[in-house]
């Protein structure tokens, strides 16, 4: 035997700096987080983040923070070189979004990589290069106050783990959801971020929470948020942001936004505790659409759990839950609820309905239903999505009564010839000159009763369609009490009611332009009316209320699948009236792609 041989190597720098990549750097993404953050910590208060190829081919990230002096870019790509933690108390209280001093070695062991930096008063900068783990000399460069850092060819030296990235869109999705998230984070930094020479996200610095998730998500999301503001214990802990209606709500919890002490996070116990806050409000499987700030006295968390630092440990746990539980539930509650889900309901009662053979006397009489069955599974998923089903050509020509094939998109003028496109039963497609528009038909049909039934009042009392059997509605005596003075202005605009014992209300007669009235629900919205309105409304007032409401209770829900010919007959209406563009409640009625927006979407421009 030989002299003994040791198997146990201490691993040299730079396998050292490859393997702690593997938990700091898994994608593009990644890098960006800890660029965005060192910027941060720098006291940026604007970072641009440039991308190429999805920031596979380069990631660059400028700052106009306190910058880097000679001896500092020296050792930045140095491991467990920070200047942000000197002693372990110091781990106790960490208000920097670093702290390890692993970024800038693992990106530098597995990419090429340069730092420029340079201090706020100093007349030049510093430019050092790092790549795949050989650190060139430093060199003297001209640059502005801050710092950039440039990283490129990521994994190049790894062909392994290069596999593993996506599609460099996919890449780029995710750098954009780390950038917005960051930007969501940090009132008071500016961001602009471009992809490919395109801008994409470009944020301004006095820009607040809600300015910010409307320039990220858009403005549906932005108007309909509702805020969140609590503090629990002394203020010492303290919950502030917004909550979205359920409505909002994915599979994903990619809308869902925490910030500790201005640090963002994905944590389990705070996911935990915005299910919980929507609980009722949301289907199962389905997540919440938030952002929120959870401020924290730093000594109560444990931030040091992960190395990419997105999970934490409460001290406090139980107590956090609680409160946030409440705080949340409490805004959830004023969200906008009410609207989409009970039309939802609605149609989905509606379509059960049409599926038990003994309840077909509920059907109109004279209107086409094409027999597509509904399964169990369908009318209970929240978001029931029948495939689309194009309407049968051949289409018959009103005037002419003459019978041709479906027309060819493109010919198509304004004419509402066709062929349309019934999607999910809620939504009408129909090709125009120049694209096409998706219509909602609930909104559109709401909005031309609407307008039918005003037309109506002021030519004089509607066309009264009188109940065989009078419909009972229980109200309570206070309700009933409210609604007598007004039973005789009612009764003008074709609503004919009558108190029935002491606590119902009969009703007589409906305008006769209503298409499937819903007695009940609407002599709850006259209640409920008269209740926003207080004692008094304004006749005018009532008439304009009422006449929303009665179209509202009537009109072609979603849900309703249509014939060809009833479609058409719908838009035609629309067509006549002076504004079908919204419906009564100023949603939209319709969406108009044009060819422009379609060479967009497949990058033909
Ligand atoms: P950490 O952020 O955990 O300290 P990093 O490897 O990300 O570790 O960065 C190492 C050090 O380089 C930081 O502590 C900081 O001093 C310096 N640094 C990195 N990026 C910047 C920047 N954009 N501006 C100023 N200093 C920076
Ligand atoms: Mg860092």
């Amino acid at each position: 035997m030989g002299a003994e041989q040791a198997r146990i190597e201490v691993l040299s720098e730079h396998v050292r700096n490859q393997v702690a990549a593997g938990e700091v750097v898994e994608r593009p993404a990644s890098v960006v987080k800890e660029l965005v953050e060192n910027a941060l910590d720098a006291g940026a208060s604007h970072i641009e983040v440039g991308l190429e190829e999805g920031g596979i081919r380069l990631v660059r990230v400028t700052d106009n923070g306190c910058g880097m002096g000679r001896l500092d870019v020296e050792r930045s790509f140095l491991p467990h070189a920070t200047s942000k933690l000197r002693e372990p108390e110091d781990l106790e209280h960490i208000s920097s979004l670093g702290f390890r001093g692993e970024a800038l070695a693992s990106i530098g062991s597995i990419a090429r990589a340069q730092i420029i930096s340079r201090l706020r008063d100093a007349e030049l900068g510093w430019r050092v290069e790092d790549e795949g783990g050989r650190i060139t000399e430093l060199v003297e460069a001209g640059c502005p106050a801050g710092t950039t850092v440039e990283v490129r060819d990521l994994f190049y030296n790894t062909p392994a783990r290069r596999r593993f990235l996506k599609r460099a869109s996919t890449e780029f999705a995710r750098c954009l959801d780390v950038v917005q998230r960051l930007a969501l984070a940090h009132e008071g930094v500016g961001f602009v971020m471009t992809h490919d020479g395109k801008r994409v996200l470009d944020v301004e610095p006095e820009m607040d929470l809600a300015a910010r998730v409307r320039r990220a998500f858009g403005a549906e999301l932005a108007d309909a948020l509702v805020p969140v503001e609590a503090s629990h214990a002394g203020a010492r802990i303290r919950l502030s942001g917004y909550v979205a209606p359920p409505r909002f709500s994915r599979r994903d919890t990619a809308r869902q936004m925490w910030f500790l002490n201005g640090r963002y996070l994905r944590d389990k116990v705070l996911s935990r505790c915005l299910r919980e806050g929507y609980r009722g409000f949301l289907i199962e499987g389905r997540q919440p659409t938030a952002f929120l700030h959870l401020h924290l006295d730093p000594s109560t968390v444990d931030v040091n759990v992960s190395p990419t630092k997105a999970e934490v440990r409460f001290r406090e746990q139980r107590q956090l839950f609680g409160f946030c539980v409440n705080a949340l539930r409490e805004s959830v509650a004023k969200t906008d609820i009410a609207t989409p889900g009970e039309s939802m309901v609605r149609s989905m009662e509606r379509r059960v309905i049409r599926e038990d053979p003994n309840q077909a006397r509920f059907l109109e009489p004279g209107v086409l239903r094409p027999a597509s069955p509904v399964t169990a599974r369908e009318v209970s998923g929240d978001d029931y999505q029948p495939a689309p089903r194009p309407l049968a050509a051949p289409i018959i020509r009103a005037e002419e009564g003459e019978v041709e094939s479906g027309a060819v998109m493109g010919e198509v003028g304004d004419d509402l010839r066709g062929p349309f496109l019934q999607v999910a039963r809620t939504y009408l497609v129909r090709a125009l000159p120049d694209g096409f528009e998706i219509i909602d038909q609930h909104a559109l049909h709401e909005r031309i009763t609407l307008e039918d039934l005003r037309a109506e009042v002021l030519k004089g009392r509607p066309e009264v369609q009188r109940l065989l059997v009078p419909e009972l509605v229980e109200v309570s005596r206070a309700e009933l009490e409210r609604m007598r003075p007004r039973l005789a202005e009612f009764a003008e605009l074709g609503i004919e009611l009558e108190p029935f014992g002491e606590a119902t209300v009969a009703v007589h007669g409906l305008p006769s332009r209503l298409k499937k009235p819903n007695a009940g629900g609407l002599v709850r919205d006259l209640i409920s009316l008269l209740e926003e309105k207080g004692e008094t409304p304004k006749l005018d007032e009532l008439v304009e209320e009422v006449l929303h409401r009665c179209a509202c209770r009537s009109s072609v829900m979603a849900g309703d699948a249509l014939s060809e010919i009833e479609i058409r007959a719908l838009l035609e209406r629309g067509q006549a009236l002076e504004s079908d563009q919204t419906c009564p409640h100023a949603r939209p009625t319709r969406v108009r792609f044009h060819l422009e927006d379609l060479e967009k979407a497949f990058h033909r421009r």
